[in-house]
This record gives structure tokens, sequence and C-alpha cells, in this order.
């Protein structure tokens, strides 16, 4: 490895890690892939590699299906007691605190997010979403049910749906994969994990944490690889169920392959989520919360506030202070304490980005901030807060998702109007709604048609707090009881007495 690549900012621990080879976790073993392929990540920040990381291929995916499977029927994970089951997802959690500023560091080298962000929202929500799941497997009850008389004794068992296959994104990377993990294995459940072929990093030391923790070997595999692996994954006989998140193109694909199969599937999916201002709402309030709506991130959020409505009356004032937010954004590389926007995560993401602030602009949206590639010397990938003004629904720009920082604002009249545009779109992850009237919170939180509504701040999100879309947003939910649910299967046992 060039190790001139590696910037300033990362501390001893991960320079360790990024010297170790990356290969496969499959049962205890770190294997290349079968094929002997490898792919670069790079860093969004200057485009250069970081390191190479094993390619899994069909083999693998049957490899890690097969030793998964073992773990499930064979292995000690879901006849364990269950409070030994939770405790072992605590020390994985433990550990993930243990290293907490290394993962910070590696998330925000592989996917280019400030450190700050992913030290505290991606690092600390995968060690909450942990701990909260740790509590689950001994509050898994199943019911004694009042039918058959006193000749029938009829029972319920929420047992684990079995071998899970796991795709992950690369805007939250660690997160995301505690996301997926953890309810999993508090089901007692066992996992194929793959996280995007952007960002691997994470997931792989994911991997090597649960071992150091105690999870038994084969109850958590880690195939680092791309679209193919994760297609192989979809096709393979071997899991039970399949939990994406992505792309809603690829979702619906793979949506209709599990559906085929009459595999369990869950899906969170994209987003091009409509933030309402109110006239009453505190404006203050509501254009910082607005601000960081789109902006964190980049933009590259599945609930990201990209869709601004602002009444007529009020549309100069709060896209003016927006403005004025934006151009004063620091951008740079993540791992540099002053940045306040990071790079988008790839190239392809900022082609995609930039394709969309051109059809804006061809299509007659105002531009009135951003616009451009940045910051041309770093060699990485970094787009402009970017904000559009247009009356227009129609627009790709108002209807489909970017996933960058860009955001399209459209003034209303009335809240009628405003509500019926907000849900004219195929999706329905997220809508916030900004007053000081309870009233009119309230009915809009009942008429929006997304699985989160957000008064009066934007993106709170919680392991407790149900997560997941409406519409071609989803089909699922995460976090929470709904979230452990889509890992169980019910079972009913009658006995004739
Ligand atoms: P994006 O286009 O923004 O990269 P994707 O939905 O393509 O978003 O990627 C999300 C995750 O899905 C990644 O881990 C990626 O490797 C994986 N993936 C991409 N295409 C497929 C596919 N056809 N089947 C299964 N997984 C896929
Ligand atoms: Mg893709």
């Amino acid at each position: 490895m060039n190790t001139a690549t590696i910037p300033a900012g990362l501390g001893d621990a991960a320079r360790e890690f990024l010297a170790e080879p990356k290969r496969l976790l499959i049962g205890a073993e770190w294997v290349e892939a079968a094929d002997g392929r490898t792919f670069a990540t790079l860093d969004p920040a200057t485009g250069l590699e970081i390191a190479q990381v094993a390619h899994a291929g069909e083999a693998d995916v049957q490899r890690a299906a097969a030793v998964a499977r073992e773990a499930f029927e064979q292995g000690p994970w879901r006849s364990m007691r269950a409070a030994d089951r939770g405790r072992l997802i605590m020390a994985l959690a433990d550990a993930l605190e243990a290293h907490a500023d290394e993962l910070a560091q590696l998330e925000s080298l592989d996917n280019g997010k400030p450190l700050g962000h992913a030290r505290y929202v991606d690092v600390a929500g995968s060690i909450e979403h942990l701990r909260y799941f740790a509590g689950w497997p001994t509050k898994i009850e199943g019911a004694v049910l009042p039918v058959g008389g006193d000749q029938m004794l009829c029972y319920t068992r929420e047992e684990p749906v079995g071998v899970c296959g796991q795709i992950i994104p690369w805007n939250f990377p660690l997160m995301m994969a505690a996301w997926k993990i953890a309810p999993a294995l508090a089901a007692g459940c066992t996992v194929v994990l793959k996280p995007a072929e952007q960002t691997p990093l994470t997931a792989l030391r994911l991997g090597e944490l649960a071992l150091e923790a105690g999870l038994p070997p084969g109850v958590l595999n880690v195939l680092s690889g791309d679209g193919e692996t994760g297609a192989a994954l979809v096709r393979c006989e071997g899991l039970d169920k399949i939990a994406f998140t992505g792309s809603t193109a690829v979702g619906r694909e793979i949506g209709a392959i599990a559906g085929g199969a009459l595999k369990r599937v869950t899906l969170e999916l994209g987003g091009k989520s409509p933030n309402i201002i109110l006239p009453d709402a505190d404006l203050d309030t509501a254009i910082n919360g607005s601000f960081q709506a789109i902006y964190f991130n980049a933009g590259q959020a599945c609930n990201a506030g990209s869709r601004l409505f602002v009444p007529a009356a009020q549309f100069d004032e709060v896209t003016h202070a927006l403005i004025e937010r934006a151009r004063a954004m620091r951008m740079g590389p993540g791992l540099d304490s002053a940045t306040q926007l990071g790079p988008l995560v790839s190239a392809e993401q900022r082609e995609r980005v930039l394709g969309y602030i051109d059809s804006g602009r061809e299509a007659g949206a105002e531009l009135l901030t951003g616009g451009e590639a940045a910051l041309p010397d770093s060699g990485g990938w970094f787009v402009e807060p970017t904000l559009f003004a247009t009356d227009s629904d129609e627009l790709r720009i108002s209807r489909e998702e970017i996933f960058g920082p860009v955001l399209v604002a459209s003034p209303y009249d009335t809240i009628e109007e405003v509500a019926a545009r907000a849900n004219a779109t195929e999706y329905g992850l997220a809508a916030g709604v900004w007053t000081r009237d309870v009233s009119s919170a309230h009915r809009l939180a009942a008429l929006l048609r997304a699985g989160s509504v957000y008064i009066n701040q934007w993106g709170s999100v919680d392991p407790a707090a149900p997560f997941g879309g409406f519409k071609a947003s989803g089909v699922g939910r995460e976090h929470g009881r709904a979230g452990l649910a889509q890992y169980l299967e019910t079972k009913t046992v009658w006995t004739a007495l």
C-alpha cells in the first residue's frame, strides 16, 4: 500500500488497521476472495486509493451462506440463554465504544464526512443501536392462546427468521451495518453482511470487533464487494431473508427477486422528503432546521429534507437566509476539523448530482446559489451547497431523489394546497412541518403520507422509534419492536391435552 495517500488526522489504530490486508470474514477466518479479486476503496476528498479490499464473488457468497447456515442450525447462537445472547451484543457495543475514535476516523476517511459527525452521529448511533437491541433477547415472548377449551394447550413461539443477507449503502456505513445486524442478532439470526463498494472499511473492522467481543464464529460474516456481490446474495438459495438499504431502483429489483423466491425481505429506499414551513413558524428555527435537513452529510441521506415549501409571503426572506448560510459553509476533507461540508462519496455520485443540477438549470428552475463542482485542485468530489427556486412540481429536480447537497424550494399559498403537493410524490420516507400551532402540526402529521413526520425539528432518530418508508420508500420498518419483528417468525403450537 502506498502510505503516502493516507492523510493526516488518522491515529495509530486506524493506520494499523489500514496496513493489514482487507479480506473477507467467513466464519472465524479472514480470507481472500476465492478468485483472488480485489477492488480499491478511494478517499473522496482526494480521489486517491486508501486500500485494496477483497472482492467477494459468487463462490464466496455461497461459502459464507453455508457457514452462516451452519452457525444458525448447529451453533450456539439461537439456542443459548437469551440473556447470554444479549450480553454478547452488549459486548460488541462496548468494543465499538472502546474503538470509537478509530472507527470515526476510518469512516470519515472512507466516506468523506466530517470527523465530528462520524464520531457523534455514526459511531455513537451504532453503539446506541446495539445497546438497545442487546436488551431485546430476554423480552422476545410468545403467548398462550385461549383457544380449544381445556382440552388444548395452544401457544406461540417467536423464532428467528434464519440466515439473513444484509446489504447496506455508503452514506452512513457503520450505522447502517449496526441498524441491520442488531435486530437480526437479537432475534437469534445469523448474518452475511455486505457493505457498499465505496465504503467497506468500517464493516470489516466491525467484523474483527465482533470476533473479539466473543460472537460465535459464523454468526456475523462480512463480504466486501459491489452490486454483483449483492445480487449474488439476493439470488442465494441458502438465505432466508434479504434486508437492503439503498436506491429505489435496486430495491425494486431485489423485491421482485426475493418475492419470486418467497424470501423474507425488508427494504429501506429513497426519498424526496417535503419540508413545509407554515406561515406562523418560528422562522429562525425553521431556517436552521431546514438547512441542516438538506446539507447534513452533504445531502446524502435517504431522509434528507430535499423539497422545501415556503409561504409565498416569506419565500424571499427564507431563501436569502439559506443562501447566506450555504455560502458560508466550509468545504474540505472530513478529517479536517474545520470542515462543515465534506465531498460526495464518489466520482459517480458527483456526476449524478451535477447532472441533476444541469437538468434543473435547463428546465428553467432559478439557481439561487451553488451549482458547481468545488475545490477542483483537491482531486476530491466536492459539490457546492446548492439551492434552486421553482414553482413547478414536475421538474426532475422537484420529483427525483438527488442524494446530494441540492435543495429545491417552492412557494405556496394555502395549507390544503401544500399538503396535496407534499404528497404528490412516489416516495414516502419523511416529511417535516414547522409551526407554532399544534392543531396544524398534527393535522398535517396525519395527512402526510410518510414513515416519519418531523415537527419543529428534522431527522431525529432513535433505536426505539420505528423508521421506514411508505410507498416507494420501502417495505417494513427498522428500529424498535417493529424492527425486531422483521427478524422473527411466529410459530403456533397446538397440544391436545
Ligand atoms: P447507489 O447507486 O447510490 O450506490 P445502490 O442501491 O446501487 O446505491 O447501492 C446500495 C447497496 O446495494 C450497495 O451495497 C451496493 O453494492 C448494493 N447493490 C447494488 N446493486 C445491487 C443489486 N443489483 N443487487 C443487490 N445489491 C446491489
Ligand atoms: Mg448503484
